[in-house]
């Protein structure tokens, strides 16, 4: 059917009228009033924020090469967190405004909090960033022998292309709980001296069945077997001499033995440090950016405050975030709460458990998580008027998750503008982004686990490019304009 057009004489004019004042009034304050045009950061910054630049990403390059596992993230954050002045928190303690704490959860996640001048209970500032990363762990009894040779068996751990796993160098990091007690660090690999260890792949000459498999099949999880040794001793009563001779080098470097890996973690890692990439080096390639790049931030943004904030400032370094945040190390479990909990009875609350909840309810949140930045190599998985491009600042991602948003924290427009407006008082670069194609798939982070509790929450990180590789790519001026708003955010926001 078709439908009649009547001619509509006023409509004709006002539509006229609209398209001439459109001429006329085109000036460039209107244009960038009314436009929203992102801003390259290096083309836009002076020479003194350019400098600021790049004196903070030395920092996050050191901090990366230093903390390549959760444990190591956690040990390096209590320190620096000490050599600010901040002291361990013990349940019980009592608390006032200004005191600096922090609390180790077992060795693998941390919480800081810098007590602001004003009731606790008005709400905190707090920034959640994670700092476990994907990786190969060793399954429970991982050495065996094969023909001569000598390999961990491993489970990865979190989402990985397990085909990237191979034919690179690893690090292996190791914490071995003895039964008297007693627990053994591993680190071998990431030292200049230091051998390294690797998974193999099948040789090009006879891999044609190989490279007709399907990429998830192409190396399959029992594949990803880490070369070790191939040293036998010499003798013919023991079987596995090769195997042997390795337990024979743990013992002797190390004081464990088989046995001892029943009560063991051992991760392995990419080997050897963050690079400058670039003719130009303005970006950072490394193993774990995601989300050591948010954990650096959001730590020093806390221990660069230099005052008494109003509101409480929180930063919460959380483990097991790649796996679904499950554990008791992981922000599914009660751990944020329950040390909320012991804060609130510290400041000298009545019922802590009520004030504990109105300080949750009441308080903001960055989710401190990357997200995918817009890869030219890929430039069909991306919708290129809402993506995060590398250059431009951090990421805010109103929603994540994947098929409809499901799964995701869908940020309140209030709340965003007010970081919005707090962000352009700063000079934070910013942009908002969605992480890929809506059909494509999605990701998730800690951020609909705070949202639980009332307040209000946003993801806002670093773009990154090649997410959960062991070389991911990140730009200096986004590490940066990350830094620049955790600290903003936690030293001035306001929710009224
Ligand atoms: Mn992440
Ligand atoms: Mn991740």
């Amino acid at each position: 059917m078709q439908s009649k057009t009547v001619f509509d004489q006023r409509r004709f004019f006002s539509v006229l009228r609209l398209n001439s004042t459109r001429k006329e009034t085109c000036q460039v304050e209107e244009k960038n009033s009314l436009l929203n045009e992102h801003k390259n950061v290096f083309s836009t910054v002076d020479e003194d924020e350019l400098k600021k630049l790049f004196d903070y990403n030395k920092g996050y390059i050191e901090f990366l090469n230093r903390a390549k596992t959760e444990r190591l993230c956690c040990a390096e954050a209590i320190k620096l967190a000490k050599e600010k002045g901040f002291k361990p928190y013990q349940d019980g303690d009592s608390l006032e405004a200004g005191d600096r704490i922090y609390i180790n959860i077992r060795d693998k996640a941390l919480i800081l909090y810098y007590i602001g001048s004003d009731d606790i209970e008005a709400g905190m500032n707090i920034i959640g960033a994670h700092i476990d990363s994907p990786r190969l762990d060793l399954k429970p009894d991982p050495l065996y022998e094969d023909n001569n040779l000598a390999l961990f068996k491993t489970h990865y751990y979190g989402g990985i292309k397990k085909y990237q796993w191979v034919t690179l160098p690893l690090a292996l990091y190791g914490t071995v709980a003895l039964k008297n007690g007693e627990t053994v660090k591993l680190a071998i690999g990431d030292k200049p001296e230091d051998p390294v260890f690797c998974v193999t792949d099948l040789l090009v000459h006879l891999a044609q069945k190989q490279m007709q498999k399907k990429a998830t099949e192409v190396i399959e999880g029992e594949d990803l077997n880490i070369l070790v040794g191939s040293i036998p001793v010499i003798d013919d009563d023991v079987k596995e001499a090769v195997k042997y001779n390795v337990l024979k080098k743990l013992q002797k470097d190390y004081g464990f033995t088989e046995a001892d890996f029943e009560s063991a973690e051992f991760e392995a890692v990419p080997a050897g440090e963050a690079r400058n990439v670039g003719f130009d080096e303005s970006l950072i390639g490394s193993y774990a950016q995601d989300d050591r790049v948010c954990a650096y931030a959001s730590l020093k943004a806390i221990l660069d405050m230099t005052k008494t904030p109003k509101r409480t400032a929180c930063v919460i370094l959380a483990d097991k975030e790649e796996i679904g945040s499950v554990g008791s190390t992981g922000m599914n479990s009660r751990m944020f709460e329950n040390q909320t909990a012991e804060i609130c009875a510290s400041l000298g609350a009545k019922d802590s458990g009520l004030s504990t909840r109105r300080t949750l309810k009441n308080s903001s949140c960055l989710s401190s998580d990357v997200t995918a930045g817009y890869d030219p190599n890929y430039a069909g998985a991306f919708d290129t008027t809402n993506s995060a491009y590398l250059g431009n600042g951090v990421a805010l991602c109103k929603y994540g998750g994947s098929r409809g948003k499901s799964g995701s924290n869908d940020a309140h427009p209030e709340f965003l503008a007010k970081i919005r407006n707090l962000f352009d008082k700063e000079g934070v670069f910013f942009q908002l982004s969605d992480m890929g194609k809506v059909d494509l798939g999605g990701g998730g982070t800690i951020a609909y686990m705070l949202a639980a509790y009332g307040m209000d929450v946003v993801d806002c990180g670093t773009p990154v490019l090649s997410m959960h590789s062991p070389f991911e790519i990140s730009s200096k001026a986004d590490t940066y304009m990350t830094y620049k708003a955790y600290h903003c955010f936690l030293k001035e926001f306001k929710e009224a």
